[in-house]
């Protein structure tokens, strides 16, 4: 994967400093259960370079959220480990934003790096927390309505891959449906899973 150096200025404390940024996103459309991006066994692993913190105010953020600058500065983002700041970004989220949707993306994307880091306790409890943040994104208005099905069926899942499956499965019993045909076959395959205690990332594949 190839890196660039970029300058951003802060939008909180306006301090300019370097980041390192992916060059070029490929989607290649492929996702696994948990709707992050893969193929076949491989993980792109672009997101420990999506997210960025201020080495002055300690602003977590996309790395987008912070306008590139052209000019050189001496210092750089700060190097905290990814899934913290994720984690970091999840509670500014909820706290100061109030955007419970933002915040469960920003936990679920802190799990994924926990899990590449093999954090194992830490991927557990940031998937605990994703579902509580986005139980609370659709009963206030911070869930965009195009994201409203990926919500609804990440909370079964996530519920499902933290082992538990009662919750799974009745989660998934009472949004299916609703959901649309390629949702409601991995809903039905997710739900055999939890039938048989398996909390094992899966291939997002609508195949019946
Ligand atoms: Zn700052």
């Amino acid at each position: 994967m190839e890196l660039d150096n970029i300058a951003v200025r802060c939008p909180d404390c306006g301090l300019k400093f370097m980041t390192r940024q992916v060059r070029e996103f490929v989607d290649t459309g492929l996702r696994n259960s948990e709707l992050r991006q893969h193929i076949g066994e491989v993980t792109p692993c672009y997101e420990p370079y999506a997210i960025c913190t201020c080495p002055s105010c300690g602003r977590a953020d996309w790395s987008s959220a912070f306008d590139a600058v052209f000019e050189e500065c001496a210092l750089f983002q700060a190097r905290t480990t990814p899934h913290l700041q994720y984690r970091a970004a999840a509670l500014r989220a909820a706290q100061k934003e109030r955007n419970y949707y933002d915040s469960g993306i920003f936990y679920l994307h802190a799990a994924w790096c926990a899990d590449d880091g093999g954090a194992v306790l830490q991927s557990k409890e940031y998937r605990r927390l994703a579902i509580e943040v986005f139980q609370r994104s659709l009963s206030d208005v911070s869930c965009p309505l195009d994201s409203r099905i990926d919500v609804e069926y990440l909370i079964g899942e996530l519920l499902r891959r933290i082992g538990q499956f009662e919750a799974c499965r009745s989660h998934f019993a009472s949004i299916i449906g609703h959901l649309p045909p390629n949702y409601a076959v991995m809903a039905r395959k997710l739900m055999r899973l939890a039938d048989l205690q398996n909390s094992d990332l899966v291939a997002f594949d609508t195949a019946a």
